[in-house]
């Protein structure tokens, strides 16, 4: 019997811990432990109702054109619960001033495709205009090695881009800066495309016309897919499918190490047990902590990763005190307008059918790169500076029915300059501790699907590295 621990109870060792029960049921001969230092499973994942209307405290959502979450939620038999964004509403804005103004029609990433609507939107400046037109033209020298997402864009259509585009799209996505983050970590298809066409323009006006019609006029499938009673249902259906007494919460692992007969010891306050492989499906930071004592320059590799905080606050109101919002998904602040702020979701125009009809509910994201110390504020504090921005930006005064704060700290993996390299060296130091693999957002994607298709894949993994020798029986 081959024995395996997951130890981290996110959607990342929850997505490994149901492959080896899938192995098991298949007719594997093993066994698995989850071991969860909380008192519940799902990481952030966070979902609750209140008066009717689904909570989300982590993701509310995962996009759809990364297969593993929907495929996962399929498998759990949660089909019908899929839900789609509400893409014909899809419109995000961009505050400037205090002002919403829409994201132009036509942009791809961060690159226009439509000259019109460029040339009409007031987001960017003539000289930023003229600039976006030269870059097709005459496009800058593509850079030696790798670089900030900034850097890139502000050599290709200026700085106004990198504030009133690019950095409040990064920070809103991954609560990140834009001038740390590297660009073939995060947006490496812009990095192919610069090698293919030296203008970004020219790529994604390229890209456009291979385009399907279809996909131009809009029956693509919606760019967000979400649960209708939240994101956590993902996490209680794969629960209830694990086996009962290997799922081990309240139990944080104080300890790895690894014997030369490559048998593993995994150390909780209930004493060691033995195992043939080990997930760490845990932020890069607890996981640098645990494989140290193993190997120095892995755990040095791994405490490099840098990690954001962030707070969502959730606002549930009367759905009529709502009805001066614009058409659309929510607005992003650009670090320039000096906001705690960093986007808006209306969440009862993102997703149909996740509030009742006479409720609306608005989630405001804060933190970020370089913000941890908003988490140390109060919910009241936290809550009188949201009130306060959202009146000033959509001149809301209303009184909220409901106010649901959440703190997610150092929860969010930064993919910052040269993380490519980081994560060549973790794969190298890898292949010289069979048995161990590693799982999470600190790696190749920081999404629910991504978490999920690592937990899946660092299975895999081990139960390949299976030799036929079998471990001692658990001793905690
Ligand atoms: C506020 C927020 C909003 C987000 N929004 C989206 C979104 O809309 N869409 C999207 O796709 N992604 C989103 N993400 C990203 C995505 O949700 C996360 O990257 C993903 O859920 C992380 O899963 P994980 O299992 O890797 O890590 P985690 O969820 O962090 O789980 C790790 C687990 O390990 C446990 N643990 C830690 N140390 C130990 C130890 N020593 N022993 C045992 N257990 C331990 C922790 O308690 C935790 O439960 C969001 C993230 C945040 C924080």
């Amino acid at each position: 019997m081959r024995r395996i621990a997951v130890i981290g109870g996110g959607i990342a060792g929850l997505s490994a811990a149901w492959s080896l029960e899938k192995a098991r049921r298949a007719g594997q001969e093993i066994e698995y432990r989850l071991y969860e230092s909380a008192d519940r499973l799902g990481g952030v994942i966070r979902s609750e109702t209140v008066e009717g209307c689904v909570v989300e405290g982590g993701p509310d959502s995962f996009l759809t054109e990364k297969p593993a979450a929907a495929r996962l939620c399929r498998e759990l038999g949660l089909a019908d619960q899929l839900l789609a964004s509400n893409d014909s509403e899809r419109r995000t804005y961009i505050v400037v001033r205090n002002r919403l103004i829409p994201l132009p029609d036509g942009l791809m990433f961060m690159v226009p495709t439509k000259l019109l609507p460029t040339a009409l939107t007031p987001l960017f400046s003539w000289g930023t205009k003229l600039r976006m037109a030269r870059e097709y033209l005459f496009p800058p020298e593509p850079a030696r090695g790798d670089e900030s997402v900034a850097a890139m864009t502000r050599r290709h259509f200026g700085q106004e881009t990198v504030e009133r585009l690019v950095s409040p799209l990064l920070s809103g996505v991954y609560g990140g800066d834009a001038s740390q983050l590297s660009v073939r970590a995060v947006l490496p298809r812009m990095v192919t495309m610069e090698q293919e066409h030296r203008s970004l323009t020219r790529a994604m006006l390229a890209a456009r016309k291979r385009m399907p019609s279809g996909a131009k006029a809009g029956s693509r499938p919606a760019m967000f897919t979400t649960l209708r009673d939240g994101m956590s249902q993902m996490v209680d259906a794969v629960a209830e499918r694990l086996q009962l007494g290997w799922v081990h919460l309240r139990t944080p692992v104080h300890a790895l190490a690894r014997a030369d007969d490559g048998v593993w010891s995994v150390t909780t306050h209930a004493g060691t047990g033995r195992f043939d492989g080990v997930i760490l499906a845990l932020p890069a930071w607890a996981s640098a902590h645990l494989v140290r004592e193993v190997d120095v320059r892995l755990g040095d590799a791994l405490a490099g990763v840098p990690y954001s905080s962030s707070i969502t606050v959730t606002l549930g109101y009367e759905r009529a005190a709502l009805s001066r919002l614009p058409v659309g998904f929510g607005y992003l602040v650009p670090v320039t307008e000096g906001r705690a702020m960093l986007a808006c979701t209306f969440v009862h125009a993102k997703f149909a059918g996740r509030t009742p009809a006479d409720r609306g509910v608005l989630r405001c994201f804060l933190g970020g790169a370089g913000k941890d110390e908003l988490l140390d504020e109060s919910d009241a504090r936290l809550t009188e500076i949201v009130l306060g921005e959202l009146q000033a930006i959509l001149g809301l005064a209303a009184t909220p029915r409901f106010v649901r704060l959440e703190r997610s700290r150092h929860a969010m993996a930064q993919y910052g300059v040269g993380h490519l390299e980081r994560t060549q060296r973790v794969r190298e130091a890898l292949t010289a501790l069979p048995g161990l693999a590693l799982a999470g957002n600190a790696y190749e994607g920081i999404g629910v699907p991504d978490c999920i298709r690592t937990g899946q894949q660092a299975a895999e993994a081990v139960l390949a590295a299976g030799t036929q020798r079998s471990a001692p029986a658990y001793a905690g």
